[in-house]
């Protein structure tokens, strides 16, 4: 009891800055120990172990530590919300004010073929919602959007909150590189986790994610939580309950947001590769794709671009989906997107020419059968590999999707820029059966969409 008083004590000075460093070290090892046993932490403390983790009174290891403890004994939502709130006070937080009107973000937690983000921001905006997204680089064999736009001759992604405001308000949307000054204790503090083996623990995920996305500003959030072999969230529960902490998240901190659950059991759209992607994006927005497999991005960036008109103007989701028919058909989407990338200083006439590499080797079936299995994180893989080498008009075509049937010597990828060898090394990561898989749908769920939204405000307190 005594013991307990005079922590908390100390996690009161500790909050306000005011521990020499052996205090800072004994409380640092106490918060450890006590989540070390299964404890949760009080906000207070959370916030303090950042602050002082930053300014350097508490040690590297012992945030190591912390971290491990959190990520085998699991985090509570108070701790999780304190951690967030710690990161995004670590630095600055961009505002939108005065462009007097709601702007939406999204999110993904990375797949591969997945160009969403470069289709829906200026979808979105062409049905009359300001676009703020801040996007980042690949992680592990997951594309980035950042790098994909950064293939567009002249086109700029470091631009400043003042830059990035300007472009919105005259076009309506914008896509700009998260700067370092964005929660900077998460940078830091991601780095640890990765040194120290703490990256996969659903509650640093989330408030790592929230905590940038916070900071960037936007009113309204849509999370697209990637499930399955290719996604860091390899089941639908996991997913879920990602989704749901970071929508909680997200409101608690006074934002609106929603969650879709998507499949990445397969890569999502045909191309792989950073300029490849910008054709697709380019394409889907032309609306005249004429591969039937372009249907699962199409649905996908339906789903995504739905939640967020659905967000940004407060209107129901079915209007959502017409506005965006409409806006697509009659080449509003198009035209945003052209704009946008001229407003960053993008060659347009650059961006029609892009076109897939040459020489090209396709990856045939090596036998008869139905398509039951890809290597998603092995095709992501070989598409950066085919990139560094090739640049960023090489990568992958994807020619054949799960359960269809295929025979031997029939196309499975079209590997752009790159070699025999390389095509040889993409055919064996199909997996080819005697059945078709059951089908999967694209969304598999919807997390606080607008529907459950409404249902909960009618809910008796
Ligand atoms: N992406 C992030 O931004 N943070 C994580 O912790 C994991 C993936």
């Amino acid at each position: 009891m005594e013991r307990g008083r005079a922590h908390a004590a100390v996690v009161r000075a500790a909050a306000m800055g005011g521990l020499f460093l052996a205090e800072s070290s004994a409380f640092a090892r106490r918060a450890i120990e006590r989540k070390r046993d299964g404890f949760a932490l009080l906000a207070g403390e959370v916030e303090a172990f950042v602050r002082n983790y930053l300014s350097g009174e508490i040690l590297e290891e012992q945030m190591a530590s912390l971290l491990m403890a959190g990520c085998i004994r699991g985090w509570s939502d108070d701790e999780i919300d304190a951690l967030t709130r710690a990161y995004v006070a670590s630095g600055s937080v961009l505002s939108f004010a005065t462009l007097g009107r709601r702007t939406v973000d999204k999110h993904s937690t990375g797949g591969v073929g997945d160009a969403v983000s470069l289709a829906v921001v200026p979808w979105v905006a062409a049905c009359g919602a300001s676009v703020v997204k801040l996007s980042g680089r690949a992680l592990a064999h997951t594309g980035g959007t950042i790098d994909k736009l950064e293939t567009i001759p002249g086109l700029r992604t470091a631009l400043s909150p003042q830059e990035l405001s300007s472009i919105v308000s005259s076009v309506g949307c914008a896509i700009g590189a998260a700067g370092p000054e964005l929660a900077p204790a998460d940078k830091r503090i991601y780095a640890l986790r990765d040194r120290c083996g703490s990256v996969p623990s659903m509650g640093l995920i989330a408030a790592s994610v929230v905590s940038k996305k916070l900071a960037g500003g936007a009113d309204a959030i849509v999370f697209d939580v990637k499930v399955g072999a290719g996604a860091f969230m390899r089941t639908r529960a996991e997913a879920a309950e990602l989704a749901r902490t970071m929508v909680d998240l997200a409101r608690r901190a006074g934002r609106s947001a929603v969650a879709l659950l998507t499949d990445m059991e397969e890569p999502l759209g045909t191309r792989i590769g950073t300029g490849l992607e910008i054709v697709e994006a380019l394409e889907f927005l032309r609306g005249n794709s004429a591969d039937a497999s372009d249907a699962r991005l199409a649905a996908c960036c339906e789903a995504v671009a739905c939640a967020m008109l659905s967000l940004a103007l407060d209107v129901p989701e079915e209007q959502a989906v017409r506005m965006l028919r409409e806006a697509r058909a009659a080449g509003a989407a198009l035209a945003r997107f052209e704009a946008m990338i001229r407003a960053q200083g993008g060659d347009w006439e650059a961006v029609q020419r892009m076109a897939p590499r040459e020489p090209s080797f396709d990856a045939t079936a090596l036998r008869a059968g139905y398509l039951v299995r890809v290597d998603v994180v092995g095709l992501g893989e070989l598409a950066r590999e085919v990139v560094a080498t090739g640049g960023p008009l090489a990568g992958l075509q994807v020619r054949a999707r799960i359960g269809e049937r295929v025979e031997a010597g029939s196309p499975l990828v079209r590997v752009h820029g790159g070699s025999a060898a390389h095509a040889l090394r993409a055919a064996e990561l199909f997996e080819i059966g005697a059945s078709a898989p059951p089908p999967r749908p694209i969304v598999y769920e919807r997390i606080g969409c607008a529907t459950e939204r409404r249902r909960q405000a009618k809910a008796p307190q």
